[in-house]
């Protein structure tokens, strides 16, 4: 299959291209046929109810939680190969799917610091295991990851001593030593007391301002209205709704969404 077709406006514009991902637990069918594309240095925000699949979506584009079926592009390359439709997809080696995690970086909603490494060392862990960078090296790159978020001077601090807010930064910073093409956040201030969630939102404005490419899960409305290029708004395991957020979250042309977006106004 060729990539640049069909739905592909600038074949090399797109740096994550998802294409009808299926996904069940069970007998349950979690997401029903996904598909989306993000341009590369943009930003888009995926809302939705609790349990709509969000998480999952995320979890199968970096192969946390394999799709049953669909398929995950990073630019031009097909990652995880379909057989055919609704057919399951072959095991991958570890190795490649270690590679399409340094591409395709997470950022979780609890933070998942290692609780007995160093703020340094536990930014630096991804950098010398999976990348096999040599330590020296690695700590210049942690450190410069750590000043972006605002934590140049906690190298040597354990998370169990800094806020939530701190913890989510290294977790930030974490992911951005290993220079992702693209950055996925679950829900990345959903865990914090409400004085913690601006200091973290601050990092991503800036990673965006710099134009990261990013998708990223939130209940944030408001800054999914600043931030965003295309917002998406999931339900039930489908896409519902996706467009610039005047559309979406300002002209909101469903149902669901019109009263999913009630409860923060
Ligand atoms: P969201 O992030 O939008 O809240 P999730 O993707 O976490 O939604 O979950 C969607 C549905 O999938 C929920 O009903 C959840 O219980 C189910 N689910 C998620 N992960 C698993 C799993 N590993 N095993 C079984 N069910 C799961
Ligand atoms: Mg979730």
């Amino acid at each position: 299959m060729n990539p640049t077709e069909p739905n592909s406006p600038v074949g090399g514009a797109i740096a994550l291209r998802v294409r009808d991902i299926v996904k069940s637990f069970g007998p349950q069918r979690i997401l029903d046929g996904v598909s989306l594309d993000i341009e590369r240095g943009k930003v888009v925000c995926i809302l939705g109810p609790s349990g709509s699949g969000k998480s999952t979506l995320l979890r199968c584009l970096n192969w946390l939680a394999p799709p049953d079926a669909g398929e995950v592009w990073i630019g031009d390359e097909r990652v995880g190969v379909r057989e055919g439709p609704h057919q399951r997809l072959q095991p991958r080696p570890a190795r490649e799917i270690r590679a399409q995690r340094s591409r395709i970086g997470m950022v979780f909603q609890n933070f998942n610091l290692w609780p007995h490494m160093s703020v340094i060392d536990n930014v630096m862990e991804g950098l010398i295991s999976v990348k096999g960078i040599p330590r020296l090296e690695a700590s210049d790159i942690a450190a410069e990851a750590l000043r972006k978020v605002g934590l140049a001077g906690k190298h040597t601090a354990m998370p169990a001593a800094l806020s939530g807010g701190q913890q989510q930064r290294v977790g930030i910073a974490r992911m951005l030593a290993m220079a992702p093409e693209v950055i996925l956040f679950d829900e990345p201030t959903s865990a914090l007391d409400p004085e913690l969630v601006g200091e973290v939102l601050a990092v991503m404005r800036a990673l965006a301002a710099a134009q990261t490419t990013m998708i990223v899960v939130t209940h944030e409305v408001a800054f999914a209205r600043d931030v965003a290029d295309v917002v998406v708004f999931m339900d039930g395991g489908k896409v519902v709704e996706m467009g610039p957020p005047e559309q979406v979250i300002d002209q909101p042309s469903s149902a669901r969404l019109r009263q999913f977006l009630q409860r923060f106004n």
